[in-house]
């Protein structure tokens, strides 16, 4: 059906080439390209001899005339960007550029300050329509699933949705005393910032983790939560009419937040540039080169993550309650593709999102959040291709819980 440039060759790069592989007739031909290109060697070398045709290119996506020049060679009909939040911009120009259709998994980040928003990348809206081309944003799993989640229940169960509570719960164990799940920088930058949910048409911030619960998750048991803000708030917000509450909430062990509060106090999650011998240092650059690779972590990881979202609204006059989520095996993700569950949840989606692309079953001229699009085909995508998912009609609330 169609060819994919994965730019990327990271822990959930890993996991888009492993399930476009496993798809060779709407991924007939893929590239991966990234910065070190070993890496896309290595995943060349590991799934070669399928039907899908494999290529690689080293590639410094920061600058867009080396990937215009790439696209132009390999002939793609869709980008994954599976990079870092960083190159969004650069090639979603790119992509422009040459008319090629772009999904990722995370909003643009400028290096400097962690914002999560996505004002610069809803800026190329009418650029893209005017191209004729489809930019899909964050179609990972959190964002993206749970917009499709959300989209779905709006769709199916409630005529008006009032109250979204995502929830994010990681029961895996990896036995180091400190790691981060996916790209240590991206996940320290997420925790460290100030909490944040919207409320009646504003947005409440609180300080960084004040805010905790405790639920208990299918297939995990009791765990805390944490408020966070993260980036599909923002679109969820916008997207779905009549909310009048959205929040986010993370489990975190004390035994990981106390080593983030170690490092925070001496300031190791910084993003500060600091001299060092002669040196310009970021230290928490730094942080990333002596933390465990997150890629490493695959075979390690016992236990599964439940993420998910509990909706309350109004369906035919009446109050509705609506939870669904998806649980997955860290080890189970790992004897399928090689990677543990954090990856996996987030490379299943950026394919399912690309594959209906190339479908042409989610192609709409513009820049579209997964939650614009009608939900039903990524539904059935993901119970099809690894992430099946539960409802639950009568779930604890986390008001309830004391
Ligand atoms: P990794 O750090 O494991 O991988 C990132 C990859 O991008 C590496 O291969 C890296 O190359 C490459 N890269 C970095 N800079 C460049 C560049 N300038 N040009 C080309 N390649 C580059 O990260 P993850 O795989 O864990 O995460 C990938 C993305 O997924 C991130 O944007 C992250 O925020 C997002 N994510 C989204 C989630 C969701 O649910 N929506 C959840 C988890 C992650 P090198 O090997 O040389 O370092």
């Amino acid at each position: 059906m169609g060819k994919a440039l994965i730019i990327g060759a990271g822990g959930v790069a890993s996991v888009v080439v492993h399930k476009c592989c496993q798809n060779p007739d709407v991924f007939e031909e893929i590239c991966i390209a990234s910065r070190t290109k070993e890496k896309c060697d290595a995943l060349k070398a590991k799934l070669d001899g399928g039907r899908t045709k494999i290529q690689t290119a080293q590639l410094d996506a920061d600058n867009t005339d080396e990937v215009i020049a790439l696209i132009r060679s390999f002939q793609p009909d869709v980008v994954i960007n599976v990079a870092l939040p960083y190159q969004d911009l650069s090639i979603m120009d790119a992509c422009l550029a040459t008319k090629v259709h772009y999904v990722d998994t995370a909003n643009y980040e400028p290096l400097d300050t962690p914002k999560f928003e996505y004002k610069w990348q809803w800026a190329y809206r009418e650029k893209f329509e005017q191209a004729g081309i489809t930019a899909l944003l964050g179609s990972g799993f959190d964002p993206g699933v749970t917009g499709v989640f959300t989209a779905y229940a709006q769709k199916h169960h409630f005529d008006e949705i009032h109250t979204i509570d995502i929830l994010d719960a990681n029961g895996g164990d990896h036995g180091y005393p400190f790691a981060t799940n996916f790209n240590p920088e991206i996940n320290i930058r997420e925790i460290t910032a100030n909490g944040r949910y919207y409320e009646n048409g504003e947005w409440i911030e609180t300080p960084p983790l004040s805010i905790k619960q405790s639920y208990d998750f299918d297939q995990i048991g009791p765990k805390n939560i944490y408020l966070l803000y993260h980036e599909e708030l923002e679109s969820l917000a916008v997207n779905i009419k009549g909310l009048k509450r959205i929040r986010f909430w993370m489990t975190f062990s004390d035994n990981y937040l106390t080593h983030l509060k170690v490092l925070e106090n001496v300031g190791m999650t910084s993003i500060e540039p600091i001299e060092f011998e002669g040196k310009e240092v970021i230290p928490l650059h730094f942080l990333k080169a002596i933390l465990p690779d997150p890629a490493s972590l695959g075979p390690l990881t016992k236990g599964k993550t439940n993420i998910g979202c509990i909706i309350r609204g109004v369906k035919d006059g009446k109050e509705k309650t609506y939870y669904v989520y998806n649980v997955c095996d860290h080890q189970e993700a790992y004897a399928e593709v090689g990677s543990q569950a954090i990856s996996y949840t987030t490379g299943v989606p950026a394919m399912i999102g690309a594959m209906l692309i190339l479908q042409g079953v989610w192609k709409k001229p513009g820049v579209y959040n997964v939650e614009e699009f009608d939900p039903d085909p990524f539904m059935d995508a993901l119970n099809k291709h690894g992430l099946p998912w539960q409802e639950d009609l009568s779930p604890v609330l986390l008001d309830e819980v004391k």
